[in-house]
């Protein structure tokens, strides 16, 4: 099996998943309500047709403008083709800024046995030695086969690391290119970890790939265009690109990848301008978002027996306090978890996937 021989591997529809959303909780990593994500246009908050590997086409009505077609099943590799416009992709035909809110991770990825996808957010060499890093949970996933995601931040660096930066009268060229030497020095370190953990491989199969989740972990609910904060956010996103792409080209040369990226705290951004904006990085990197069903809390509550159940529920086809709205809804279950709490989550993680070992 390779995951990045995508094409070869996609099989038939994928079943529904009979995804319950529980009650909505305010959390750091979950600071969107239900109620601010209400000036998002309708066509956004539709429920998603029952499969993302066979979409169905909505009825249009005659106002409708045509859109370039993509079945991603037929052609998935598309769906993270820097530049390519995804057009009309799987379960919102109808929705605009696609690449921000698509759910398509079961497009390019194999189930494993124990069913749900585990994703460990934020930074993955932590600058806090009381916190863990990425090569902890590795650790402990390797001699299991478990694949996973992790989506990074820069290396010691923030959004309080903008604040000088921000505070300043300088000229927006400025504060990017001040923002670019204080991620400068990151690059070489950053480029290191993700070749590190990328590199894994259980048998011919890598098991672990490192995805975007901006520079600096601002949150982007509330950013406008052509504003330094924003400009920043995207200058930060490109890096982070960078970077993983050099880290891929160096241990994976020639082979196509996936490239998701998850939005701090989960806050897409509620501005459609935005959100026009962001499509187009989105479009030109070949980004798509990724959402979560299975969302443990660890950030707050940082329990095993927490993880354990929103595993468990997973594995027996339900959500488990997923955010409402684009991110709860994916079609295979998706579990977010951080990369800094993983000490205090490791046994109800571990005793989940002991007990639906991959054969
Ligand atoms: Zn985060």
């Amino acid at each position: 099996m390779k995951f990045f021989l995508i094409t070869l591997l996609l099989t038939g529809p994928v079943a529904a998943q009979n995804l319950i959303e529980k009650n909505e909780t305010t959390t750091p990593e979950n600071p969107t309500t239900e109620k601010e994500i209400s000036d998002i246009p309708a066509s956004e908050n539709e429920t998603p047709p029952e499969s993302d590997s066979e979409p169905t086409p909505e009825p249009e009505t005659e106002t409708t403008p045509p859109e370039p077609a993509l079945k991603p099943a037929e052609d998935p590799e598309k769906l993270f083709l820097p530049g390519f416009d995804v057009g009309r992709v799987g379960d919102r035909p109808t929705g605009t800024h696609r690449r921000l809110v698509q759910r398509t991770v079961t497009i390019g990825e194999q189930p494993q046995d124990h069913r749900v996808l585990l994703t460990f957010d934020d930074q993955i060499v932590p600058a806090d030695p009381s916190h863990a890093s990425a090569d902890e949970i590795i650790e402990d996933l390797k001699p299991r086969g478990v694949r996973a995601f992790f989506f990074a931040n820069v290396p010691n660096v923030s959004a309080k690391s903008l604040n000088p930066i921000l505070r300043t009268k300088d000229s927006l060229e400025n504060k990017k290119k001040r923002t670019l030497k204080l991620l400068e020095p990151q690059r070489e370190p950053f480029i290191k970890a993700i070749r590190k953990i990328i590199s894994i491989k259980k048998d011919d199969q890598y098991l672990f790939e490192v995805f975007n989740h901006t520079a600096f972990h601002q949150n982007m609910g509330r950013m406008k265009p052509n504003t330094a904060k924003f400009e920043i956010c995207l200058v930060g996103i490109r890096f982070v690109e960078e970077c993983i792409e050099s880290a891929y080209q160096a241990e994976r040369p020639g082979i196509k990848r996936l490239r998701y990226f998850r939005f701090p705290f989960l806050a897409d951004p509620r501005y459609k301008n935005t959100q026009i904006e962001l499509d187009k990085l989105f479009t030109e990197l070949g980004l798509l978002s990724l959402g979560e069903t299975q969302d443990s809390k660890d950030f707050s509550n940082n329990s095993s027996k927490t993880a354990y159940k929103s595993l468990d529920a997973g594995y027996k086809g339900r959500s488990y306090k997923a955010q409402k709205g684009n991110y709860g809804r994916t079609s295979k279950p998706i579990a977010l978890f951080h990369t800094k709490t993983w000490r205090n989550i490791r046994k109800g993680v571990l005793k989940f996937l002991d007990e639906h070992p991959i054969q």
